[in-house]
């Protein structure tokens, strides 16, 4: 069997897109469930639009979401003497000419086509000028003039086009650089690439490129054109619709998996699954179970999932993750240890990091900020006795265990002759300064004797 090739090709235009990382997320899952290669590479022939920092975007959005490349990152622009040798080889074969039409005479003669009503695409002027290189002068492709052209999409079955709608394309432009369609044909050729999984707003190219592949002898690869990613209104996702950009994800505090989980499922099912592991995604990924209509992006499954996978990891390995959002909140510098515990309360509770950091705040902070609401409902001159009675009960234990907790707290409702929840929220308030919170004895617990201590007595010198 011929070894299973994929590849990604991002044109470092601007940060990575989720419709982006999605194409990326299949081309890799296809390749590693077929124990074949996944290949990286910057079309990066848009001179004047590709930056550095797009490529550094890309490169690191890639390694935030471990699709991990087994090959590359191929530069297009470091391969421009390949392309050169295969378009000599166009070049000599007929397959391709040189064109030197300015594109104001192109503009002209287009504009008198569509009056006279023909088709407005070129005329074919320079085919069989015998032109050869020279200044302000494009290679053309020769487009057959008749006969159909056929796309057999692994994922839209075949999809025919007649090639006497096709243009004479632009192979390579007048400064020397190839174009989109030829440089693509090129790589997929030389690199081997046996599976073009990409969006389907490139159907439309594949023709032109299969076309290319005829002319050079090479053998096609199959083609896989995934449907859309559209907004919930159903138009095409952009940033109308919220964050498009993979790495504004990771800002907005979500984690890789959380986000690689739900983009598998934007176009691509197993039985009615939702939760994936990287290894199950691996072991069931097809193209026969992606769908043909278009994914709608939906925020709120998004953040369940995030929930989910904040849920699921280890406290100690959520903290490195949440530093970063500590620090920008001024909340750095508590050891790791504790932070593990302050967020293991936290947990069930959070659907994103950023949520984490809000809520983790009343544990790290020198002294709680109260809610004034809830200080003035809770911390009320009533709450003075069960409070003095509380301190003194807490300062008496030697160890802050459940259990010891729970005693001390029933003695003291017990002699007052109240119920627990009457004094449980007062003391919520005074420790967190708010009424929501993880469980009372759990925050007890993560903060300790001394703060607890220093909280009710301050707490109590306000009521
Ligand atoms: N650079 C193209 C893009 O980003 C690649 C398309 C392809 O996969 O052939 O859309």
């Amino acid at each position: 069997m011929e070894p299973i090739v994929t590849r990604f090709p991002p044109s470092p235009t601007g940060y990575l897109h989720i419709g982006g990382a999605r194409t990326a997320l299949f081309n890799y899952l296809f390749a590693r469930h077929n124990g074949g290669k996944f290949i990286l590479r910057i079309e990066d022939t848009d001179v004047v639009r590709s930056t550095e920092a797009s490529i550094k975007a890309i490169l690191d959005a890639m390694e935030w979401l471990q699709l991990e490349w087994d090959e590359g990152p191929h530069y297009q622009m470091q391969r421009l003497d390949i392309y050169r040798e295969y378009l000599d080889k166009l070049l000599e074969t007929g397959h391709a000419y040189y064109c030197d039409c300015s594109p104001e005479d192109l503009e002209e003669r287009r504009k008198a086509a569509m009056a006279a009503g023909r088709k407005p695409k070129y005329d074919g002027r320079c085919r069989d000028r015998g032109l050869t290189a020279g200044p302000n002068r494009v290679i053309r492709f020769r487009c057959p003039d008749s006969g159909t052209t056929v796309l057999n999409d692994l994922i839209k079955g075949p999809i025919f086009f007649n090639n006497e709608e096709l243009d004479d394309l632009v192979l390579q432009r007048s400064d020397g650089i190839p174009t989109y369609n030829f440089a693509v044909v090129v790589d997929d050729v030389t690199m081997n690439v046996s599976y073009v999984i990409r969006g389907d707003d490139h159907v439309n190219n594949t023709p032109r490129q299969i076309l290319i592949y005829q002319a050079l002898g090479a053998s096609l690869p199959r083609f896989a054109h995934v449907p859309m990613i559209l907004g919930e209104d159903r138009t095409r996702l952009s940033k109308r619709h919220g964050a498009t950009s993979v790495m504004d994800y990771k800002e907005m505090g979500f984690l890789p998996e959380a986000l690689i989980n739900y983009l598998v499922r934007l176009g691509w099912s197993h039985g009615d699954q939702e939760i994936f592991s990287r290894e199950e995604l691996i072991e069931h990924f097809s193209l026969e179970n992606v769908g043909k209509s278009a994914a709608v992006f939906n925020p709120e499954k998004l953040l369940w999932l995030n929930a989910h996978y904040i849920k699921e990891r280890t406290p100690e390995s959520l903290v490195p993750l949440l530093e970063p959002f500590l620090a920008a909140r001024g909340l750095s510098g508590r050891p790791q240890d504790f932070l593990a515990r302050a967020v293991q309360t936290l947990q069930p509770r959070v659907h994103t990091l950023v949520e984490m950091a809000d809520a983790i705040k009343f544990y790290l902070v020198e002294e709680v900020e109260c809610d004034p609401a809830a200080a003035k409902k809770f911390l009320t001159p009533a709450m003075q006795e069960p409070f003095d009675k509380l301190i003194a009960a807490l300062d008496a234990l030697d160890s802050f265990n459940h259990e010891n907790l729970e005693a001390a707290f029933q003695q003291v409702v017990g002699e007052l002759g109240l119920k627990l929840g009457k004094v449980a929220q007062p003391v919520r308030v005074a420790l967190t300064g708010s009424t929501v919170s993880p469980g009372l004895f759990e925050i007890i617990d993560v903060l300790g004797k001394e703060t607890v201590l220093k909280r009710l007595k301050a707490a109590r010198d306000r009521m």
